[in-house]
């Protein structure tokens, strides 16, 4: 059994404040982490990575989610790690769990057709679960409702390049709602109908999308064809950086019920990145989006590093600039990645030094 002692100095630690190092945060802004107890490895991995990197200079709060309680060791392993507070949150049923408009069996007969056709995660149902959270519910979760903006983090990511100024702040004074690091392009078996939804979100709610005309429009980044269909393009949402404001507006709230009432998430496999990334990119604007070019990260296979060296001094970063070529040579998605990535850059976003 597990041994709290070694740990016991840690209570004037975390969330009590105490002993915490003299604050430089001045954003109300916090990391979110959904995980598991048996991610407790690769999670302190990934909090080891932004401590170093970026916040034992800021000492930003770390807040946990789980559908499980957290274990004690849990807690001690990870408070022990962390410059700022800890905060631990079980996610009620409510957030996760079916709504009760939805057939079960017809959600048992998607998961079994579509772990059949090997579609990724097609036959997990903790994983839709899962994927509803984050499309729906983790902003609204009671502990990040004192928040104005999240950073999401998970196990076993890489953070590799050092981080100087504050990206909350960044986005605070520019009023930016979401930044991403990775974009690539989703499966199209797990999203089989979701376009389809989104155009009909849009005609019943026109109130909440930038026209197609205006010329801040992000349509183009997730649409070749003017809105008729998806590219499949999303910004990967293992990292994001993003507006709580935002996302519990009536804009996204609309968008988000009315996604779920038609079931998708149970009758199809909806991912919350493309679910994040369309909303942003016909509800936002172009300078309310962001691209952290200058953050190294990785989460299996793919990552991003920056090359530009009047970006980024390279001597900063653990990344080798040649990761994305690295994940072109595992596997053929990566060219769609670096394709990507290229593309948006060519557009007209600012960029941070
Ligand atoms: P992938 O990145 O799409 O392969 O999916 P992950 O397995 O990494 O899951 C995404 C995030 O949700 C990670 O932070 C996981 O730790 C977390 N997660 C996934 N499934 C569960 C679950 O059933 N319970 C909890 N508490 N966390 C989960
Ligand atoms: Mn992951």
């Amino acid at each position: 059994p597990y041994d709290p002692k070694p740990f016991q100095n840690l209570e004037s630690h975390g969330t009590s404040g105490v002993a915490l190092a003299k604050s430089n945060n001045t954003v109300k802004a916090a990391f979110v982490v959904l995980v598991r107890n048996s991610e407790l490895d690769p999670l302190r991995a990934s909090m080891r990575q932004m401590e170093d990197r970026f916040n034992h200079k800021f000492h930003y709060p770390w807040v946990f989610l789980n559908d499980d309680e957290f274990t004690e060791e849990f807690k001690a392993k990870t408070r022990g790690l962390a410059s700022g507070e800890t905060l631990y949150g079980k996610v009620e049923d409510s957030m996760w769990g079916y709504p009760e408009w939805i057939d079960q069996t017809k959600a048992r007969e998607a998961r079994e057709r579509m772990e059949a056709e090997e579609v990724m995660y097609g036959g997990s149902e903790s994983y839709r679960h899962m994927c509803r959270f984050q499309s729906g519910f983790f902003f609204r979760h009671p502990l990040m409702l004192q928040y104005d903006y999240y950073w999401r983090v998970e196990p076993g990511v890489e953070f590799s390049c050092d981080v100087d100024y504050d990206p909350f702040l960044l986005m605070q004074e520019k009023d930016m709602k979401y930044g991403w690091a990775v974009t690539i392009k989703e499966y199209e078996s797990t999203i089989v109908t979701l376009w389809d939804t989104v155009k009909k979100f849009m005609k019943e709610y026109p109130q909440h999308i930038v026209p197609k005309h205006d010329p801040d429009s992000l349509l183009p980044w997730i649409s070749n064809d003017g809105g008729e269909s998806y590219n499949l393009c999303h910004f990967w949402s293992n990292f994001e950086i993003g507006s709580i404001k935002w996302m519990n507006s009536p804009a996204y709230m609309d968008y988000f019920n009315y996604l779920d009432k038609s079931g998708g998430f149970f009758y199809e496999r909806w991912g919350d990145a493309p679910v994040h990334s369309i909303a942003a990119a016909l509800m936002l604007k172009k300078d309310e989006v962001h691209w952290f070019y200058d953050h190294g990260y990785f989460h299996n296979p793919f990552g991003h590093c920056p090359r530009e060296p009047e970006w980024v001094a390279n001597e900063k970063c653990l990344c080798n600039p040649k990761d994305e070529e690295r994940a072109f040579g595992k596997l053929i998605p990566g060219l769609e990645l670096i394709l990507i990535v290229r593309n948006v850059h060519k557009l007209d976003t600012h960029w941070y030094s």
